[in-house]
């Protein structure tokens, strides 16, 4: 039973288990970095027995650790250690990728996509933020060589989500796919928002992130401002808080020290969304933007803040909401 489905527009979001469509039985999860290592193994913790998953990274110490603590568990799918991702593909019905970059998901579909991949309907979920165009040539590919649908399901929620398996997942497919691509989603995450048809899921995640990476240096910058012209922080983003500055970096990862408690400001920023990550996501949001022609004058200028910040040796591996720092913002 479908649990709280809302319908905004063409927006469809669901929360809970979807289990009127089939369960696909052999599924490869390619891809084992930060996010990919905990979506996989819950992926595998909560299929039957009788289900297989096999697992592929070009790190094979990732592999071989993921198989370990999925053998130890006990419970869940059968787990293989697959030799390449065209290997993993073989048998799979569900093949999900997990990759940093658009040319890894690129190189990594070229590989499977070999005349000697049996042909199968299968369903491909790359997870991977990568660029709507790239996303739609691997689309055509797949579907060109005769081997199922490709779909793009970009996430939020991050590696504590990806864990805790409460990720949301942003889904470009043709409505027909959806109900089969799912089950599979809700294994990793708790909310599939369906964005249109492929590609539309990375499109609204990079409009997503171009506005978090644009609304987190003018909190910065706002935030100096105000404790430069003598006020308390505290003070000042409680004002924020409750008017019309207010948004989620101000208001939950507050970019000065002290302010939330818990925000990765207070504990140097440790930890929270790298800022070399939001680099890259604000760089995949100029590449759509620029061939979508949408005009972005303040993405440029930002994205040339992140890049030279995550080159400072006081700035670069932490949370994105060290641009305070990178500012000259008061620390003390
Ligand atoms: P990661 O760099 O930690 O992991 C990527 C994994 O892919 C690595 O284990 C790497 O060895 C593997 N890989 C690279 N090339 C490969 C190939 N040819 N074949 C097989 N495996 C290969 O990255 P991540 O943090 O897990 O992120 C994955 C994707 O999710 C990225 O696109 C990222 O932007 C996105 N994302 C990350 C977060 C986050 O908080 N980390 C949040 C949301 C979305």
């Amino acid at each position: 039973m479908r649990v709280a489905a809302t319908r905004l527009g063409s927006l469809v979001q669901r929360r809970g288990f979807a289990s009127t469509p089939r369960r696909l039985d052999n599924y490869a999860f390619i891809g084992l970095g930060q996010m990919g290592y905990q979506m996989a193994r819950n992926l595998q913790s909560k299929l039957k027995p009788t289900d297989k998953v096999s697992i592929f990274d070009v790190n094979t110490s990732a592999m071989e650790g993921l198989s370990a603590e999925m053998k130890a568990a006990s419970s869940g799918a059968a787990v293989e250690l697959a030799a390449s991702a065209h290997d993993a593909s073989k048998g799979a019905d569900t093949v999900v990728t997990c990759l940093p970059e658009p040319q890894h998901v690129r190189g990594v579909y070229e590989s499977i996509l070999t005349d000697s991949l049996p042909k199968k309907d299968r369903i491909f979920i790359d997870c991977s933020t990568i660029d709507p165009t790239t996303s739609r040539q691997v689309a055509k590919s797949v579907s060109e060589a005769g081997q199922g649908t490709f779909v793009d399901a970009p996430m939020s929620g991050g590696v504590v989500g990806a864990t805790a398996g409460t990720l949301t997942f942003m889904l470009g497919a043709d409505s027909s796919v959806v109900p089969r691509v799912e089950p599979t989603l809700f294994l990793m995450g708790r909310k599939v928002l369906h964005c249109g048809d492929q590609g539309a899921g990375l499109s609204a995640k990079l409009a997503n992130n171009y506005l978090l990476a644009l609304n987190n240096i003018a909190t910065a910058e706002a935030m100096n401002l105000g404790i430069r012209c003598g006020l308390d922080p505290k003070t000042l983003a409680n004002v924020l808080n409750v008017s019309t500055g207010k948004c989620w970096p101000s208001e939950i990862n507050n970019p000065v020290k002290g302010v939330i408690e818990t925000a990765p400001a207070s504990r140097d920023y440790r930890g929270g969304f790298g800022i070399s990550l939001m680099r890259k996501d604000l760089r995949l949001a100029l590449v759509a933007a620029e061939s979508a022609q949408a005009k972005t004058e303040l993405g440029t200028l930002a994205f040339n803040m992140y890049d030279k910040a995550a080159q400072r040796e006081d700035c670069k591996d932490r949370d994105f909401s060290v641009v305070y720092r990178y500012l000259g913002g008061k620390e003390e």
